[in-house]
């Protein structure tokens, strides 16, 4: 993996990762204006959490048709300037434009004692799967989800040495039935300047799980998963997908691998295909359900980068898709937003079989 770094005028980076092919050799890079946009932490004293506001992003393009794609790498002379100026890369990173945080936002006094604020100081970067404009991933060779994995690991690592970044949180949107503004493959990394609330949720169930058990959660879960089965959708050697015990909503799937791993930094070379492996297979499966490419979020917990040891961090996925049904969104209603609790209204154990039985598309 050669990785090829270029910075902008604007203060942004962008990085070329090859792998097979030879890394860019002369890059034409059109500087974009970049917003003076109000960005901060602002405290919700009511919920005792962070929300970010970050106004510059009413502004993102919002599905452009494909030739005015801002993820395309930027053709020809007279084209217009996108994000990435060569093609020659398999996958490409870059700061946002629209970022929630950044690394230099201003600092943001408190108003009051109720009114606390503090600067949105962190990374927002856009990963690039491919510079193909139509490729899925469930779409892409199987070794470009494993390069994948492997820009994920440098993410991960390069993220969490900066000062400033306590958490790395590695997602995908796909689909724009959630909100989807852009439709090339991409997904996204936010270094954040805290632990986001639902991190630390399940960092307070593993810490009183260890308490109790002297074990990490996540290890017992998988265990529990393994030994009966009912909720399988796949497995490889050493990871496992599974639809949760107690699933928020009908097609959630999580992946994991089997023992104890807290990031993808400490898997081999030969969990690393594994775990990209079954990735694909799970994405294939969701796409083979009903003949479209399935809508989700995928978010990826993993160990912190605060330093702090905490014994239930366990690397793992999870896929939120927004469907109940093929032709039924699952909205989040008042008794999901407003009290909290999520209703599933299938049964976890008859969606893992409906996933399982999914053949992948060949
Ligand atoms: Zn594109
Ligand atoms: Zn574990
Ligand atoms: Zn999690």
């Amino acid at each position: 993996m050669k990785k090829t770094r270029l910075d902008r005028a604007d203060g942004r980076y962008l990085y070329w990762y090859s792998f097979d092919a030879p890394p860019p050799a002369a890059l034409r890079v059109e500087e974009q204006e970049r917003g003076d946009d109000q960005i901060e932490l602002r405290w919700n004293a009511l919920l005792g959490e962070e929300v970010i506001v970050s106004t510059g992003r009413q502004d993102r393009t919002f599905l452009p048709p494909a030739e005015h794609c801002p993820l395309c790498p930027t053709a020809g002379e007279a084209a217009f300037a996108t994000e990435i100026p060569s093609a020659d890369y398999e996958i490409a990173v870059f700061e946002n434009r629209f970022p929630s945080f950044r690394p230099d936002a201003p600092d943001a006094p408190d108003a009051s004692p109720i009114e606390r604020r503090a600067p949105a100081r962190g990374v927002c970067e856009v990963i690039v799967y491919s510079p193909r404009h139509d490729a899925t991933l469930a779409s892409l060779p199987e070794a470009q989800m494993r390069r994948l994995v492997d820009v994920w690991a440098d993410r991960y690592a390069e993220l969490s040495a900066r000062p400033e970044v306590q958490y790395v949180f590695i997602f995908e949107n796909r689909g724009k039935e959630i909100g989807v503004t852009l439709t090339h493959p991409h997904g996204q990394v936010y270094g954040f300047p805290f632990i986001p609330p639902r991190v630390e949720q399940e960092n307070a169930a593993a810490a009183e799980h260890h308490a109790r058990t002297g074990r990490c959660l996540v290890c017992d879960i998988v265990a529990e998963e393994v030994s009966h089965g009912r909720r399988i959708v796949a497995a490889v050697d050493g990871f496992v997908a599974y639809v949760p015990f107690a699933a928020r909503v009908p097609y959630e799937v999580h992946v994991a691998p089997v023992g104890h791993r807290p990031s993808l930094t400490v898997l081999s070379q030969g969990q690393r295909e594994r775990f990209a492996r079954l990735l694909g297979i799970v994405q294939a499966k969701y796409d083979a359900l009903w003949g479209f490419p399935m809508p989700y979020t995928m978010s990826m917990h993993q160990r912190a980068a605060d330093g702090v040891p905490r014994p239930g961090e366990h690397l793992h996925v999870e896929f939120m898709p927004p469907y109940r049904t093929k032709d039924k969104l699952k909205y989040l209603a008042g008794v999901e937003t407003g009290a909290g609790t999520f209703i599933n209204d299938t049964a976890p154990e008859e969606k893992a079989q409906e996933l399982r039985e999914a053949a992948p598309r060949t």
